[in-house]
């Protein structure tokens, strides 16, 4: 078999229309609240009344009516207390004023708060108001914050703490949630080794996995480790379906390419799946595939560990991310760049760089099995194909590495 020529291969956005064509279906289950952080919200949910739900004192101090106190010092009769939790049913007549806490309601009658360092107690029965009050200050009224039934999050949303809280707030203490999409990770190779074992010269430490597992768990996936399979067609047969089986999508590394032992893609459509990208226009990482069956999804790495993440990171996270109920959000970072660059081959180039104080360093390409420059990185500065030299100032593009 010969290598196709680099124009014949698909570009990175040939590659993402693809993606993004694929249907991804989520599936959804109801979770307990507490089980629901970095899932996300598979139905709209309303606010089940207003809120504040009743006019309330944002203030400890007294609710007076704006209007009996036109001067200051001014003396009003004590007529009673409102903590928060009483009901609302507490008035004031003209000339009084009333104990509040806050979040208590407001007495009717009342349309001022003064806070308590502006009073002083003059008696059992009196209090001074030092300054004037002004009519709806120190005050929520009713509704200020949402209406009863405005849709308060939207289906498709990441739960984070706030979003929870605000959840709870309005009564859900069970919630429709996108699953968590699940993961296989498998490595393929026969110079592979599991992370507990002492390699040879000539074997490798198994990094991928860890690497992806952790990129999964980013992506808000539920990721299992299928360990290792030897460059075996008949025992990566058997892993590919053992994986497929029990997840949603499977992610094989190495084994990709065109060389000898390069089973993954052939084994792929021997099991019936539509092999839809099988190399790109990109770098690091040109033998990447992408193959469905159904509702089942594989992504075949490369398995050097860069290239991996790159696929990783910038292709299969965007299916994953339809199928976990997101929305494709592309983040680009902006920066100038704060050396020269050469211009781009003929592949759009993912080099690592730090970006700091919106500048962006690259960071000497080594290739890509350098995993010591790549845990150095924080972005990915993208080049397209054929793009020219670049100069230090120069504006670049760059992804955010999670951390
Ligand atoms: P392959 O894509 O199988 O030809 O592998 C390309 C390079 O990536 C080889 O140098 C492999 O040793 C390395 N590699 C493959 N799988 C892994 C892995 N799971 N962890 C670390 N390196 C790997
Ligand atoms: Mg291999």
């Amino acid at each position: 078999m010969s290598e196709p020529d680099v124009a014949e291969l698909l570009s990175v956005s040939q590659a993402i229309a693809i993606l993004d064509a694929a249907p991804a279906q989520p599936w959804t289950r109801r979770v307990k609240i507490s089980d629901a952080l970095g899932l996300r919200i598979a139905a709209d949910l309303p606010a089940d009344r207003d809120y504040p739900p009743f006019i309330k004192s944002l203030m400890d101090g007294f609710a007076v009516r704006c209007a009996d106190v036109a001067t200051v010092p001014c003396d009003l009769k004590l007529a009673g207390e409102i903590a928060a939790g009483d009901a609302s049913s507490k008035s004031i007549n003209p000339g009084e004023a009333l104990a509040i806490m806050t979040g208590a309601p407001l007495p009717s009658g009342a349309d001022g708060v003064v806070p308590v360092e502006f009073t002083q107690k003059t008696g059992p029965m009196h209090v001074m108001i030092l300054q004037q009050p002004k009519s709806g200050k120190f005050i929520a009224p009713q509704g200020a914050d949402c209406r009863a039934g405005e849709i308060l999050l939207r289906s498709g949303e990441l739960l984070g703490p706030a979003k929870l809280a605000l959840a709870a707030s309005v009564g859900a203490s069970e919630l429709e949630v996108f699953a968590a999409p699940t993961v296989g990770v498998l490595a393929t190779g026969n110079e592979i080794v599991p992370l507990d074992a002492s390699p040879s010269t000539v074997q490798i430490r198994n990094s991928n996995n860890i690497m992806l597992l952790s990129l999964m768990k980013r992506l808000n996936c539920e990721a299992h480790d299928l360990g290792i399979v030897r460059d075996d067609p008949l025992d990566i047969r058997a892993a590919i379906e053992l994986g497929v089986a029990g997840n949603d999508v499977l992610l094989v590394s190495g084994g990709m390419s065109m060389g000898e032992y390069d089973f993954v893609p052939r084994i792929l459509s021997d099991l019936g799946f539509d092999l839809r990208i099988t190399k790109l226009r990109i770098k690091p990482g040109k033998p990447f595939v992408f193959a469905t069956r159904g509702r089942k999804f594989v992504f075949g790495l490369p398995g050097n560990p860069v290239s991996g993440f790159c696929c990783t990171l910038r292709l299969a996270s965007r299916l994953l991310t339809r199928l976990g109920g997101g929305v494709i959000r592309e983040k680009w970072i902006h920066a100038t760049l704060s050396t020269a660059l050469p211009a781009n081959g003929d592949r759009e180039f993912y080099q690592p760089a730090i970006m700091h104080d919106n500048q962006l360093t690259p960071l000497h390409w080594k290739g890509s099995a350098d995993l010591v420059t790549l845990a150095r990185a924080n972005a990915l500065l993208v080049r397209a194909e054929h793009e020219p030299a670049k100069s230090p100032g120069d504006v670049a593009k760059a992804l955010e590495i999670p951390s």
